[in-house]
């Protein structure tokens, strides 16, 4: 039952269950509430729903329409959101395929741009001359504008003409987490539908299932998100991008630091980091080492940590002499396995592991603990 993949939100899932199961469903509807509360999850689901091959009154997700909408393939299934204002094409289609990727990989992400956004008018009226085509191989067209607070007045009263006459074959969903920017007019054309907060329980679990956080961590971030589930995803992958710039200090301390440096260092990141994130944290070294093996063999634009170029290319240096990428590599998988699967001491692997680093950065070194 895919509206169940939707957290929580019963009284929006009972209007559109009810309506879709009477043909009630209204043209236009407005999908409103904090961020990362579940309106975008909830459009595509809905979109599912009326397109799918099943006839449910659900999306069933397998058939071809469903898996095409999760996708964001579906050709009668179109989807607009806000890019970044005054850029090349090229650049709108980069951000386009990433507001995608990342809304795919979760319905619940909050997209972030580096600049002020708007959806522009070119987008609202190329929609219009489409939904007024026949659907192509779906029941229905649904079109979703994300966001649509951020449309300029021209796009607001483009999107108005359709609103007041909407077409027959056609659905329009717009989210918004500031309805209060909307022009009034293209408020009340639309069926309002708020988007309450998710309890913290619901979000605490979903973490836990999700990211196999421990009751005591999700617990923390699913009260500091506010009800708002992708706020929470938003905390955790903040503290990932701290775990990850650890890692790589570490890494760097490893190749050149002193010995009681090291110590120092590994100390502090054992008081920062719990013992989950301490394996999460082998990982990202396995996945550094693997972008200095990449830069040797000179494939420097296929990084997975793409945004530390400069450090893994300094690091590459450490690394010159034949197989020590892959002996360092073979190090690091044989720490983490002593830490995760044979319960060994994460202080004494980590400092294992530094040493040993460190020893092969150094030429042949002989390193004690
Ligand atoms: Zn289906």
């Amino acid at each position: 039952m895919a509206f169940n993949q939707v957290l929580d939100q019963k009284v929006v899932k009972k209007i559109l269950s009810g309506a879709l199961r009477k043909n009630l469903l209204a043209s236009s509807y407005l999908f409103y509430g904090d961020q990362g509360t579940g309106k975008w999850a909830m459009a595509l689901e809905l979109a599912k729903a009326i397109n799918c091959e099943r006839d449910q009154k659900e999306a069933c997700d397998v058939c071809s329409s469903c898996q095409k909408i999760d996708k964001m393939i579906h050709p009668d299934v179109k989807v607009i959101f806000p890019i970044p204002s005054a850029r090349s094409e090229e650049t709108n289609q980069k951000e386009i395929e990433r507001f995608k990727k990342l809304k795919m990989a979760n319905p619940y992400t909050i997209v972030r741009f580096e600049r002020n956004v708007n959806i522009p008018v070119e987008q609202i009226r190329a929609m219009q001359r489409e939904i007024c085509l026949k659907p192509f191989e779906g029941k229905r067209k649904v079109i979703i504008i994300a966001e649509a607070e951020n449309m300029h007045i021209s796009s607001a009263n483009s999107l108005l003409k359709i609103l007041e006459e909407p077409p027959q074959d056609a659905n329009l969903i717009l989210t918004a987490h500031n309805p209060n920017k909307l022009l009034p007019t293209v408020i009340s054309r639309c069926q309002q539908i708020r988007f309450g907060k998710i309890p913290s329980s619901i979000i605490e679990e979903k973490l836990m299932q999700d990211h196999h956080l421990k009751e005591e961590k999700a617990s923390f971030y699913a009260n500091i998100s506010n009800g708002s589930y992708g706020k929470a995803l938003d905390f955790l992958q903040q503290e990932k991008e701290v775990l990850r710039q650890d890692a790589l200090n570490l890494l760097g301390m490893a190749t050149e630091g002193k010995t009681s440096q090291i110590i120092q260092m590994v100390n502090q990141v054992l008081e920062r980091w719990d013992r989950n994130s301490i394996l999460e944290m082998f990982e990202i070294f396995g996945s550094l080492l693997r972008d200095i093996y990449m830069t040797q063999e000179g494939f420097s634009n296929k990084l997975i940590n793409s945004d530390m170029r400069d450090h893994v290319l300094k690091l590459s240096e450490k690394f010159q002499r034949q197989n020590k990428v892959e002996h360092a590599l073979q190090v690091i998988e044989q720490v983490r396995l002593n830490c995760q699967i044979r319960n060994a001491s994460q202080k004494l692997g980590l400092l294992n592991l530094c040493l040993q680093l460190r020893a092969l950065a150094k030429r042949d070194e002989l390193c004690l603990i």
